[in-house]
């Protein structure tokens, strides 16, 4: 009899070629998942997607410090490695490279990859050098893996765009998958940080996926424009108990430059913050 296969925990490298060498040596293909652990439902849902299209699911976990801004919450970021290897064995994740800073960043980096345009607007002025972060990290972690496909979640719509001209940009051969977003019950995207929130925030959070739902149905409509649109839902999320809306937005879904009416596949896009917690979202309208 077949055993079945374990998840194998890999800290190094050099395990982490190893064990996608050892797949690849059989005639597999193997799928990443880049993740900063506190895992839930869509980070599992990016191990199904891998193993839905017939990858070996790999995902690793790394809470990576230049992607965040000396006043961001890096040092609050939720830690659960225990936790997140028990699910990632549960869904069928076959490597986890979970590397300390010293594996991932041996010596001082003298270089940093950055994509420009579709970093110009929506997070990239909020929260700046987080894309040049996460376009130079993601980099290292598909140079280390040298995966088949890489898996993101549309969840971080502007970041899943950044990695896809990159890979495009710099002829990278590896195919980038975008997952749909996964959410609670009630519609409230799944997010590492909505731990943060406290139970009254929580149900504020809500209307963060409703008023983008309103948003879409005016500007499907024709009822409004989409700059009348975002302004109303705006007001509304601030009436809510929201502490700002940094922007609440629809883009053309390709390049990210803000529209006026809808013609063709757009995004409406929001990042707003609530308490401690900011909360990004967004939803298709075509
Ligand atoms: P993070 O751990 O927040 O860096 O996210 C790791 C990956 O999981 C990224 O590709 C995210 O876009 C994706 N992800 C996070 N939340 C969700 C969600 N609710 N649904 C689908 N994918 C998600």
């Amino acid at each position: 009899m077949i055993m079945p296969e374990k998840l194998a925990i890999v800290r190094t490298v050099a395990e982490l070629r190893h064990a996608v060498a050892a797949y690849r040596a059989t005639g597999r293909t193997v799928g990443l998942v880049p993740t900063m652990g506190a895992l839930h439902e869509g980070h599992v849902s990016l191990v199904e997607g891998a193993l839905a299209r017939g990858d070996v699911p790999a995902t690793s976990i790394f809470v990576n410090p230049t992607q965040f801004g000396p006043t961001e919450d890096f040092s609050a970021y939720p830690r659960d490695e225990a936790g997140d290897f028990a699910k990632l064995e549960a869904a069928g994740c076959r490597i986890v490279f979970a590397p300390a800073k010293e594996e991932m960043y041996p010596a001082p980096m003298l270089t940093t990859v950055k994509v420009t345009g579709v970093t110009d607007g929506l997070c990239g002025p909020f929260r700046p050098g987080h894309f040049d972060g996460v376009a130079t990290v993601v980099s290292k972690l598909l140079m280390m893996a040298m995966p088949d496909r890489g898996y993101f979640g549309e969840k971080d719509y502007q970041q899943l765009q950044v990695i896809k001209t990159m890979v495009r940009d710099l002829a990278m051969p590896i195919e980038i998958v975008g997952m749909p977003t996964v959410r609670e019950p009630d519609g409230l995207a799944m997010s590492s940080r909505n731990r943060y929130l406290s139970p009254a925030e929580r149900t504020t959070a809500l209307q963060l996926y409703r008023e983008m739902n309103t948003v879409a149905q005016k500007v499907r409509d024709g009822r409004s424009s989409c700059s009348e649109a975002t302004a109303s839902s705006s007001k509304a999320l601030l009436a809510a108990g929201f502490d700002k809306v940094e922007y609440l937005t629809v883009v053309d879904a390709e390049s990210l430059q803000p529209v006026e009416t809808v013609a063709g596949p757009a995004r409406i896009v929001a990042a707003t913050r609530l308490g401690r917690t900011r909360l990004i979202d967004n939803i298709a309208v075509d």
